[in-house]
């Protein structure tokens, strides 16, 4: 037990969310790559592996019908579908980690956060934002492994995601990469309350105007390609 006589000492897990291209997966490796005492939580997921994935140490990458057998054995501490696959943290990932005295780090979904939120309330969570929309897509896009099809999906989720941000403790603005590991490191350790959504309400709301804006363009764009006759 955490609080045996010259047993570690107990740390907090914590959950970074937030929509895809904010960089969150960026500030989890960097946090585990340079902290001994920060641990990666190594989801289990049906989708398939991205060019330079390691099964194991992104993601366990495994079948609908094992990630099923996983859910109902209850070895999942939260779970949920995104972008039409199935994504789960193991509790083990959590257990080992609260035994070691070590920070396990979540890089999951606003939905999975907020499972976590309601079944463990000693948590850090943070909500990672973008500085602006254009920031987003250059991130979402940089990547070069989604077509348009999936940036407009990834688009649509991001706002859904978006308009949960208030449910959120805290925020986190990922501009400079090495301030917002710094500040996130602070936050899971307790030395600093970081910020509010509410202090961030300006930037929200302009983003997702913008997001708004970027995701019907493109959808008319999309369309008007489905719609173009075939020729040739
Ligand atoms: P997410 O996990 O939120 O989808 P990633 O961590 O995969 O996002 O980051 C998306 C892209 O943005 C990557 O190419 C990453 O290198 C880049 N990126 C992340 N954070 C920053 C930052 N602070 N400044 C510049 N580029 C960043
Ligand atoms: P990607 O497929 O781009 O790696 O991840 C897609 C989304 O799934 C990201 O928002 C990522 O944070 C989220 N995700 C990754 N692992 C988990 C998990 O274990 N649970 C939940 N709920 N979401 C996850």
């Amino acid at each position: 037990m955490n609080d045996a006589p010259g047993a570690p000492e107990k740390r907090r897990p914590l959950v970074l969310a937030a929509p895809s291209g904010t960089g969150k997966t960026t500030i989890a490796r960097r946090l585990v790559e340079e902290n001994d005492d920060f641990v990666f939580s190594t989801s289990a997921t049906t989708r398939s592996p991205r060019p330079g994935e390691t099964d194991g140490v992104d993601y366990s990458f495994v079948t609908a019908e094992r990630f099923r057998e996983m859910a109902d054995a209850g070895e999942f501490a939260e779970w949920a579908e995104v972008h039409g696959n199935m994504y789960g943290t193991p509790t083990a990932n959590l257990e080992a980690a609260s035994e070691r005295g070590e920070t396990v780090v979540m890089d999951i979904d606003v939905q999975g956060a907020a499972q976590i939120q309601a079944s463990m309330p000693d948590v850090t969570l943070v909500f990672v934002l973008p500085p602006d929309a254009p920031t987003m897509l250059e991130r979402i896009t940089k990547r070069g492994t989604e077509s348009e099809e999936e940036v407009v999906r990834r688009l649509r989720s991001a706002l859904e995601e978006l308009a949960r941000v208030y449910e959120f403790e805290r925020v986190l603005v990922n501009d400079v990469l090495d301030t917002a590991v710094a500040d996130v490191k602070a936050m899971a350790l307790g030395e600093d309350a970081g910020r509010r959504p509410m202090d961030e309400a300006d930037r929200i709301d302009t983003l997702r105007r913008d997001l708004a804006k970027e995701l019907r363009q493109r959808s008319e764009t999309l369309r008007d390609e489905d719609a173009r006759p075939e020729t040739g």
